[in-house]
This record gives structure tokens, C-alpha cells and sequence, in this order.
């Protein structure tokens, strides 16, 4: 096998393309079913806090034009994306009419949405609520959204106990919003924002490129050593012919380091490309591929 496969015990489990989750059961490869069916990711961790609502959407072959794509971006097909938003909506429970979009653009802002920013984003035509990488909120109302083909998910919950009442967030994490701490910068701005506290949040880190699949220049790398300093090892494999860089161990890595506990992080296991049947992948795919949705809500009242 690939030298990758020497270095890879310290990293977060890579389950070579079976991706599953305690609430959703992948199903075999070779079967076909006649009418595809939507079904969504979703964390354990994260269903067991009352009040709020998640999901991911996924590559389904044969839904809609586009394999379930959701993406709006030329040169995908903005009205079937819209109907697949839609359908993936109406599996997890979602008005579509109420998410929020943002214009991605790998830094690390944090957007700040509230009741009024419900639909900013959500069909083709509406303005998005601005540039950035990451949503948060803590009204009831908005479905916040952020799109991945490889780039991490991330999901946010602060359960909030008592009066003050829950928050959450979803950030897009490549490589550049990775080593910009855009997690970091997530939970400053809920801390700020919401009173939210740091060690009370709940996180995951959902399917992204996996370390084996994942080379990367000596640019990346250097920029990763800058953020992470003497820690910068555990989220490099640097013994082949390329780094390769996991997202997954660098974000646990800043959780960690911004006070979130190991407790209260969960890693889906699953990688896009290694897994391509089930999820878009910039890399297995090409550019042209669709892109899946992280979506994350809290109930209203
Ligand atoms: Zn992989």
C-alpha cells in the first residue's frame, strides 16, 4: 500500500468509503433502487440536544439533474438545485424558504444571522446575507447553510442550560479557513455574540477529504506550522512523496486549544472522495461536481 498508510494511527479513524452515522445506514453500492431516496446525514452527538435541528445532504446518483446536488454556482442547474434543496429540506424537517446562504470565499468570517435573514440565500435570485465562512445564530427562523465538496463541515450546538437558551453555527473549512482558525473564530463570535461559553459547546467535524486522500504543497504546510506551531505534526503525515493534511485533526486540534472538550466533539469518519458514491468531491469529481449542504436550525418556540 501507499506510505500514507505508516503514519495514519494518530489520525481520526478513516473508514475507506463505508461512511455511517448512528442514525443513518448507508446503503450497498450495488444497489439499485428505482426512485433514489433522500436521505440526510446526521450526528448522534448532535440529536441528543433538545431544541435544535441538523442534517447534511449527500450525493445521491440519480436524484435530480445533478445527483441531489444543491449548489447554485455556475454551471450547475440553479432550478433543479433549488428543487433538490426542496427535497433535502422537507427530509429533515427545514422550511427552505428559510435558509441562509453565504458567499464563500475560504477566509474566516462569521456571519451573525437572525429571524430576519431567514431566506437570505435560499432560492435562486435572493441575496445571500454577505461574504464569509460562517453562520451563526441564536433565533429560531433561519436555517443556516454552508456547502462542501471535500471542505469540512463543521457544526456547532451550545446547548445553552438555563435561561439563556441555545445557540449554533455551521462553518465551510478547506485548507485556508482551516489554518485561519475560522473554528476559533466561530466560538469567539458566539462567546461574543451570544454569552455562549466555550466548554459547554458541542461540535462536529462532518465528511471532508481524509488525510490519505489529501496532499497537499509545502505553502499549506508551512501555513498549518504557523497556526499550530509544536502541535503541527498531529494533522501531517509528511513521510511520502507529498504531505498530506488532515482537516479533521487539525479543526480538533484548535477546538481542543480554544477549550472545547474532546468529550464534546464528534468526527464523522467519512471521507468524500474515498466515499464519492455518497458525497461530492472537489477532488474525485472535479470542479464541476455538485456540492452538499450543512444545515443547522433551532426549533422555533
Ligand atoms: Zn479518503
Amino acid at each position: 500500500m501507499n506510505e500514507g498508510d505508516r503514519v495514519i494511527t494518530r489520525f481520526p479513524r478513516c473508514d475507506g468509503g463505508v461512511g455511517s452515522s448512528p442514525s443513518s445506514s448507508p446503503s450497498p453500492r450495488h444497489l439499485i433502487t428505482p426512485s433514489p431516496s433522500v436521505m440526510p446525514w446526521q450526528s448522534g452527538l448532535l440529536s441528543s440536544i433538545p431544541g435544535v435541528a441538523h442534517g447534511l445532504s449527500r450525493r445521491v446518483e440519480g436524484l435530480g439533474h445533478a445527483d441531489g446536488n444543491i449548489g447554485f454556482s455556475a454551471p450547475r442547474d440553479r432550478d433543479d438545485a433549488w428543487a433538490m434543496r426542496q427535497r433535502w429540506c422537507a427530509a429533515m424537517g427545514f422550511e427552505p424558504e428559510h435558509l441562509v446562504t453565504l458567499g464563500q470565499i475560504h477566509g474566516r468570517d462569521v456571519r451573525v444571522a437572525t429571524k430576519a435573514h431567514a431566506g437570505h440565500g435560499a432560492s435562486p435570485g435572493s441575496t445571500q446575507i454577505g461574504l464569509g465562512d460562517a453562520l451563526v445564530t441564536n433565533q429560531a427562523g433561519p436555517v443556516l447553510m454552508t456547502l462542501h465538496a471535500d471542505c469540512q463541515p463543521v457544526l456547532f450546538v451550545d446547548p445553552g442550560a438555563g435561561r439563556r437558551g441555545p445557540a449554533v453555527g455551521v462553518a465551510h473549512a478547506g485548507w485556508r479557513g482551516t489554518v485561519g482558525n475560522i473554528v476559533g473564530a466561530t466560538l469567539t463570535v458566539m462567546t461574543e455574540a451570544f454569552g455562549t461559553r466555550v466548554d459547554d459547546v458541542h461540535v462536529v467535524l462532518g465528511p471532508a477529504i481524509c488525510h490519505c486522500c489529501y496532499d497537499v504543497g509545502e505553502d499549506v504546510v508551512d501555513a498549518w506550522r504557523q497556526t499550530a506551531g509544536a502541535d503541527a505534526d498531529e494533522a501531517l503525515a509528511t513521510g511520502g512523496q507529498r504531505p498530506r493534511f488532515s482537516l479533521t485533526a487539525a479543526n480538533a486540534l484548535l477546538l481542543n486549544r480554544a477549550g472545547v472538550p474532546a468529550t464534546n466533539i464528534e468526527m464523522s469518519g467519512i471521507c468524500t472522495k474515498c466515499d464519492g458514491d455518497h458525497w461530492f468531491s472537489h477532488r474525485g469529481q472535479g470542479a464541476q461536481t455538485g456540492r452538499f449542504g450543512a444545515m443547522i436550525s433551532i426549533h422555533g418556540g
